[in-house]
């Protein structure tokens, strides 16, 4: 079928099985052109369909030349009805990974349920024996817990409302908009969903099966940003999970033998999860103008090809600040970047929107995220929907 883009607000419900292919092996010749990283070998990555879990797990494969096994929770596309971008971009991972001889095997299915963690722990037993690294990079909407009640976590301030602008993509307008508080259960349900609740358990239970080597290291995304966005996301309730999940990484490294956990505070980026929260989109156009401008913008798999090579492995100790987080934020949150940004955060309205941000870049950004608007596809041919991911065929 010939598939076009359909956004419905902040999703795409289609995706482009080429698009997504071409997309994945862009990422792959990034990593590759920068040489190998003596590193992990035998790595996990939860949530490894999309965005940073995706990236994270090529810098594995083909800077490390590691062994991954991913947990996707996505959508087979069938004739005439295309699947997710998640789907394509695990299929076509494997089979690039699988070209260069690398093991890569996935499970699609809900990772927080107990079905997976049994699933992925029999697997790890059966194929690698252990793991040296658990990814975590789950960005969820909601979860079901282990007693068959749903929990939905919500972008909400806490306290008070906030009002600052947004951008409205589809007709390119910058409005106020006034952010509520959310009610202490809805923050709970928050941080239940993207807090650390979910990572301690994966850990917890891979060491209790023996699947983790000594030493293992396992590693959870965060974003924290300038004051312009606190009080919508690191003082909102996303924000109150994320202090969950900073908790969690120093629970996990004092009770668990072994173990290791680190939160790395990640670039703020445009990815299918980032798009659905207020202002951030806006602040995010504004950070791509500047950092593209000051020769220091990188998107999901720059960032995460950095992370391996430089502050994780590569060579020496694992490079954190004080509070012992990993800074992938370092560039973003430079003084003269901030300073720019601040400035035209003041000045951008609806007038002026391509001198003050990239629109272009990241509508673009955007569009490839569903396999839409990658160089060197022709949208106007016939594709077949019904790609297999080769692990999940056999
Ligand atoms: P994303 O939407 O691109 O990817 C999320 C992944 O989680 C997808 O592969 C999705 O399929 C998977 N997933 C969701 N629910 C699942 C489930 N129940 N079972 C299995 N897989 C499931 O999001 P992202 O932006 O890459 O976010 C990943 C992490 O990085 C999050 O913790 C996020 O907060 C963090 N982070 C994101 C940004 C940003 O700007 N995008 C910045 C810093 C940190």
């Amino acid at each position: 079928m010939i598939v076009k883009p359909k956004i419905r607000g902040f999703i795409c419900t289609t995706a482009h099985p080429v698009g997504c292919d071409a997309a994945v092996k862009a990422q792959i010749d990034y990593v590759k052109a920068q040489g190998k990283t003596e590193g992990a070998k035998k790595v996990l990555v939860i949530g490894s369909s999309m965005g940073y879990g995706l990236a994270s797990r090529i810098s594995a494969a083909f800077s490390c030349g590691a062994a991954t096994l991913g947990v996707i929770f996505d959508k087979p596309g069938s004739e005439g009805r295309t699947g997710s971008a998640g789907w394509y971009n695990t299929a076509a991972f494997e089979k690039y990974a699988h070209a260069e001889g690398l093991y890569a095997k996935t499970i699609n299915g809900d990772a927080f349920s107990q079905g997976i963690k049994a699933e992925v722990i029999e697997l790890i037993k059966k194929d690698l024996g252990k793991i040296d690294l658990l990814v975590y990079s789950l960005a969820a909407p909601r979860r079901t817990l282990a007693d068959g009640t749903t929990v939905s976590s919500v972008l909400k301030t806490t306290g008070a409302s906030y009002t600052n602008k947004t951008i409205d993509l589809k007709n390119m307008t910058v409005s106020d908009v006034t952010i509520d508080p959310a009610t202490d259960e809805e923050i709970d349900a928050t941080v239940k969903v993207m807090g650390g609740e979910d990572w301690l358990d994966w850990v917890k239970q891979l060491k209790a099966a023996g699947v983790l080597e000594d030493n293992a290291i396992t590693l959870a995304y965060s974003y924290i940003g300038p004051e312009l966005t606190h009080p919508m996301y690191y003082e909102g309730s996303i924000g109150r999970a994320k202090a969950h999940l900073a908790a969690t990484a120093k629970q996990i490294t004092a009770e668990v033998p072994g173990v290791t956990a680190y939160v790395s505070v990640n670039k703020a980026l445009v990815t299918q999860s980032s798009s659905a929260i207020p202002i951030v989109p806006l602040y995010i156009s504004i950070l791509y103008k500047v950092m593209k401008k000051a020769g220091l913008h990188e998107g999901c798999i720059e960032q995460m090809q950095r992370l391996f090579s430089k502050k994780v492995y590569g060579g020496g100790s694992i490079e954190t600040d004080s509070e012992g987080l990993i800074r992938m934020d370092d560039w973003e949150m430079r003084p003269e970047i901030q300073k720019e940004v601040s400035g035209l955060w003041d000045k951008i309205n609806g007038d002026n929107l391509d001198e003050c941000a990239d629109i272009a870049g990241y509508q673009r950004d955007f569009s490839e995220i569903f396999g839409f608007d990658v160089d060197g596809v022709d949208y106007e041919a016939d594709v077949d929907t019904a790609v297999g991911i080769e692990s999940i065929a056999e």
